[in-house]
């Protein structure tokens, strides 16, 4: 068993030199040294890859299986260790090259297609992508079904069926609580937002916020990049990142409050699991839920911002000053269907989701065509969200995750929301007060309820066994529409 564990800390120890490469390629790196970097990455990727498929590896999983009296820790390391051994012993070299070569082709081609908004210049390539990954599918076969294969990567133990029972309860609430918010005439409106707000200036409230919420900057940093992250390089080194735009205050703000939920997971594990395989979020979908929690449930409440409003007023006093917190607060909680699903709301972010969930089903498993796409994507936005894109770049193109073969990503996001509000609801129940001590900017008791609850854990659980250590109950969606409508009802004067 110890030796599995060495086996695995120096893989890990691998990956996080290649997280460091790949943290610096988005941070600091010019943009001119790409090549280097990207055949210094592969090196570290293919060092991995060869180590986890080793005979080594399958030789101590064997001995560790015949061990008795296993604590639970050992267990769960040996289940992922096979579950990476698996994973690399079944899909050939060829095939892992060959989605890597169409990935990267894919995604320069993607990027050309969605400036131009032209689904013809990227179809190609997606098509090859497709075929690929069903290909990858079928090889894995971990699933029920194809899909469901796909979803288990970033769900361990979910499959279709339970994705879309979820989803199909989702789906007619989330439609008419959004139908119901549109129809309101006095809607908040988010001029206040969309003034100038110097970058120097939100930059240093960020780091601000991000203090209070107790990100440990011993062992954690957060610089700019073009799309923000988080990643760790290792269990006592996390970086997040953010983006400042200057024309829209919502932006970096949000922004790092999300990547620091996603940060404080990273920073919580138990030492015991430190550096290994199990130093990982859970899955996708509890990581988002505590990314989703800090940004959202509590970083969009009235209480969080009873505390941070009057310092904002005195950074900003040209543009806040004379402007009642009441208004701000409902100009960063507006609800409204819209085109692009990283700028969508919580309430209409669901429905994004729901969407793709709903075609990636019919690429993997039904035969739908790429050239298919354009059109049943906007028809199902239509349905779903009562608007039609202009053209494919607010439409089919807007994603990068299909260019890199990410089908069976998406439902994390959405259930990210689901287990933040299932969780948060439980956090309340045993301490009522929490809103109360955000109003005099401490966020302590949440946080270590969150340890103690969730991070402690990292990858010891899976998801379902983890909510229901937590909650006593599997995952409910209703705790996230009681969560919605609660919020926004008052909100929207209903
Ligand atoms: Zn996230």
């Amino acid at each position: 068993m110890e030796e599995l564990w060495e086996h695995f800390n120096e893989i890990m120890k691998l990956s996080y030199i290649g997280a460091l490469l790949s943290w610096d390629q988005q941070v600091n790196m010019p943009k001119g040294s790409v090549k280097g970097r990207a055949e210094q990455l592969v090196l570290i990727q293919n060092l991995i890859h060869s180590r986890i498929k080793s005979d080594k590896t399958s030789k101590l999983i064997k001995e560790a299986e015949k061990l008795h009296n296993l604590s639970e820790i050992d267990l769960a390391m040996i289940r992922e260790a096979k579950r990476e051994y698996d994973q690399a012993i079944k899909i050939p070299d060829e095939l892992v090259s060959e989605i890597a070569k169409t990935s990267s082709l894919g995604h320069m081609e993607w990027e050309k297609a969605r400036e131009k908004s032209d689904f013809s210049i990227f179809k190609p390539y997606l098509e090859k992508i497709i075929k690929l990954k069903i290909e990858f599918a079928e090889k894995l076969d971990t699933g029920p079904t194809l899909y469901s294969t796909l979803l288990d990567l970033y769900e361990p133990g979910s499959t279709y069926d339970w994705i879309l029972k979820i989803f199909n309860g989702l789906k007619p609430k989330l439609v008419k609580i959004v139908n119901k918010l549109n129809s309101v005439s006095d809607k908040p409106n988010q001029s206040i937002l969309k003034k100038h707000y110097d970058a120097e200036k939100q930059w240093q409230l960020s780091l601000d916020i991000i203090k209070k919420l107790n990100f440990d900057f011993n062992t954690g940093r957060q610089d700019k990049a073009t799309h923000p992250f988080t990643t760790s390089l290792s269990s006592i080194d996390t970086r997040i990142t953010t983006r400042i735009r200057e024309d829209f205050l919502p932006d970096c703000l949000f922004s790092t409050i999300h990547e620091c939920g996603h940060a404080l997971y990273q920073m919580g594990f138990k030492e015991e699991i430190h550096d290994t395989l199990l130093a990982e979020g859970c899955s996708m979908g509890i990581h988002e839920s505590q990314s989703r929690m800090w940004e959202n449930v509590v970083g969009r409440s009235k209480e969080f911002w009873t505390y941070w409003y009057p310092i904002f007023q005195k950074v900003f006093p040209e543009n806040l000053k004379n402007y009642p917190m009441e208004e701000f607060y409902r100009s960063i909680n507006i609800v409204q269907p819209s085109f692009i699903r990283v700028d969508a709301d919580e309430v209409t972010y669901g429905l994004h989701i729901i969407l793709r969930f709903e075609l990636e089903k019919m690429i993997i498993e039904d035969q739908l065509q790429a050239s298919e796409l354009p059109e049943i994507w906007n028809a199902k936005m239509e349905e779903l969200l009562g608007i039609i894109p202009p053209n494919d770049a607010l439409g089919v193109l807007q994603d990068v995750h299909w260019s890199g073969g990410g089908f069976g990503y998406f439902p994390s996001y959405s259930l990210g929301n689901l287990y933040a509000a299932q969780i948060y609801k439980q956090a309340l129940k045993e301490s009522p007060n929490m809103p109360q001590d955000y109003e005099k900017g401490e966020f302590s008791n949440l946080l270590n309820y969150l340890k103690e609850n969730v991070h402690q854990y990292g990858k010891i659980y899976r998801a379902p066994e983890l909510i229901q250590k937590i909650t006593g109950e599997d995952l409910e969606p209703e705790y996230f529409i009681k969560y919605v409508e609660d919020k926004y009802y008052p909100i929207y004067g209903i």
